[in-house]
């Protein structure tokens, strides 16, 4: 089926022929007439329709020109004519065909290129050798607020000042707009024959994002150049990318430098392989992390640092770079060390204070047995020397001294310990060993006062992991502050109570007393905090840091109705214990 085209395209066709076959006729002009007609018909109706006429046209020309007339056939003379007719007809048609094929395929091209400079938004000027625009597309307009009018036979320069044609126009520019506004351009171009086609592309937007992160990256520089810390980042593959002015100052080194990895020879050697792993595990993992560390600076000194690094990741978690800041602790860590020494110091020497505060109920204690061992002594003899000798009694007598002499023993063997300056040495401990321990250097100091001490300590209590001297001298110190405390008691008896319990791993252990309470329960562990005339203050601050020391926790609250209670916590030795 024909398009409707076509269809009117062979209408045309044999409305020419129609035409054409009577005019022929009758001014007996057929060769010229009919040789129009298949042309007009070729050239407005198409080929196929051509086709149609010079067939109509071939049969017209024998019918009616050709000897014999009016009759269909050809004669033999007629037939070279008759070929030469229709093959002039046809060479004619096909030459129209031809022309008008290559005209559509221009009209075409031209038809795109048109499209295509409509609608690129960036400008498009053609420039003849007489240096004056020939051609603009719309977006001329759309840039410069020039009309296409107002710009074609201007020389280029009345849009861009300094584009030169002489040598190639590529590169950026900047251009004023009939506005008066300033636009930044990209300018590429082409050249053919003595044309030039120059392409400008509107780069405002762009530059002016350009020139704001220029700015804010200045910006960023200077507040890191001025803020008291050193800051500096590392690229993706971990390499120094970044270093602040305080960074190179500090450790005389440029900022080439520190990227080329002069940060690692700053590094103390002692801890350089340690860091240097830690920085690619958390690379690797891409986790920040801090770390404390030695560097050394410009002078040559070892300075402690604390150095705390962020990655940072773009919104698909893809890391970008790692920020980190180096943060001067030195003064820091000499304070703290000249504190442990301190604290140690002081340790020792409560440790002293309490050793020498004891000794006097330690000698009472030691004079108990001792005199018993003497009274003991006199009666094992005057049984021996009895006659007959009474056995028995002596014995009984004898096993006497024994155990007296025995108590003797622990009471300075734990005094020894006392005394004795050594490293903690941590071992395995029985709770239930060192509150014997503690009752029996405090007995007679209770008897003393007329106060009772309950002990709540299952024998079958798990062991804990610590040093027995300090573990003892914490209880001691809760033990005597609760004695302390329900000295002033005077409308109730004087009771303290050591309970213990295991639980979750650990082994806690209580001292309560029913005295006054606690004054200010929030101050009681502050070092030389005391409410009492000749205290020091120094006992629950330095049992506290022994607790935590061991791993453990101490507090103290109130009691009800009246009273303190005092708890501490260690994780024992075998932790599956619950
Ligand atoms: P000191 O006994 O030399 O005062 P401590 O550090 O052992 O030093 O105790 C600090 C303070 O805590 C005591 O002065 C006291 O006010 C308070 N305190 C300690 N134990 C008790 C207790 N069982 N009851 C009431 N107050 C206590």
């Amino acid at each position: 089926m024909g398009t409707l085209a076509e269809l009117k395209g062979y209408a045309l066709a044999l409305g020419l022929c129609v035409v054409a076959v009577p005019i022929a006729i009758h001014y007996d002009i057929p060769s010229s007439c009919f040789l129009l007609a298949a042309m007009l018909s070729c050239l407005f109706g198409g080929r196929k329709p051509s086709i149609l006429a010079v067939i109509v046209l071939a049969i017209a020309f024998s019918f009616f020109v050709l000897p014999p007339k009016h009759y269909l056939g050809i004669a033999p003379e007629s037939l070279v004519r008759f070929i030469a007719f229709v093959g002039a007809m046809l060479l004619a048609t096909e030459l129209i065909h031809a022309k008008r094929r290559s005209d559509l395929a221009r009209l075409e091209r031209e038809k795109e290129f048109r499209m295509m400079a409509e609608t690129c938004p960036d400008c498009i000027l053609i420039i003849d050798a007489s240096q004056t625009i020939q051609f603009a597309n719309p977006a001329t307009a759309a840039i410069f607020g020039y009309s296409v009018e107002e710009v074609l036979s201007k020389s280029p320069s009345f849009l861009i000042e300094d584009l030169d044609l002489a040598q190639e126009p590529v590169g950026e520019f900047t251009a004023r707009t009939k506005q008066g506004g300033v636009i930044d351009l990209d300018a590429t171009c082409g050249r053919f024959g003595d044309k030039t086609t120059v392409f400008l592309r509107n780069i405002t937007d762009r530059k002016h994002a350009e020139r704001e992160l220029a700015h804010s990256e200045e910006t960023l520089r200077l507040t890191l150049d001025t803020i008291p810390v050193m800051a500096y980042t590392r690229s993706a593959d971990g390499n120094v990318d970044y270093a602040d002015r305080h960074a190179s100052e500090y450790f005389g080194n440029t900022r080439q430098e520190l990227r080329a990895g002069a940060w690692i020879e700053s590094l103390h050697p002692e801890e350089r392989d340690f860091i240097l792993r830690r920085i690619h595990e958390s690379s690797a993992a891409e986790q920040g992390y801090v770390m404390e560390y030695r560097r050394k600076g410009f002078d040559g000194v070892y300075r402690w640092f604390q150095t705390r690094v962020e990655p940072l990741k773009d919104s698909e978690g893809r890391l970008i770079r790692w920020y980190g800041i180096l943060i001067d602790i030195d003064d820091r860590r000499r304070m703290e060390d000249m504190l442990r020494q301190t604290e140690a110091k002081l340790s020792r020497a409560a440790q002293m204070a309490t050793a020498a505060e004891l000794s006097a109920s330690i000698v009472h204690e030691i004079s108990q047995p001792i005199a018993a061992m003497v009274t003991n002594g006199q009666a094992c003899v005057r049984w021996l020397n009895a006659s007959p000798p009474n056995l028995a009694n002596g014995v009984m007598a004898a096993e006497r001294i024994v155990r007296d002499g025995k108590d003797a023993r622990e009471i300075i063997k734990g005094l020894r310990t006392l005394f004795k300056r050594s490293a903690p040495q941590k071992i395995a401990l029985s709770l239930r060993e060192i509150a014997d321990e503690v009752v029996l250097l405090k007995r007679s100091q209770l008897q003393r006062e007329g106060a009772s001490l309950d002990m709540l300590i299952p024998s079958e209590l798990p062991t804990i992991l610590g040093d027995r001297t300090q573990i003892q001298q914490v209880l001691l110190n809760l033990v005597s502050n609760a004695l302390d405390a329900v000295r002033a008691n005077a409308d109730r008896p004087k009771a303290l109570t050591v309970r213990s319990t295991a639980s979750n791993g650990s082994v806690m252990v209580e001292v309560t007393d029913n005295g006054e309470g606690l004054a200010d329960a929030d101050r009681v562990f502050e070092t030389f905090y005391t409410t009492k005339g000749d205290g020091m203050g120094m006992g629950l601050s330095i049992s506290k840091s022994i607790i935590e020391a061991h791993g453990g926790r101490l507090w103290a609250l109130n009691a009800k109705p009246c009273g303190a209670i005092f708890s501490f916590s260690l994780p024992c030795t075998d932790a599956s214990v619950n």
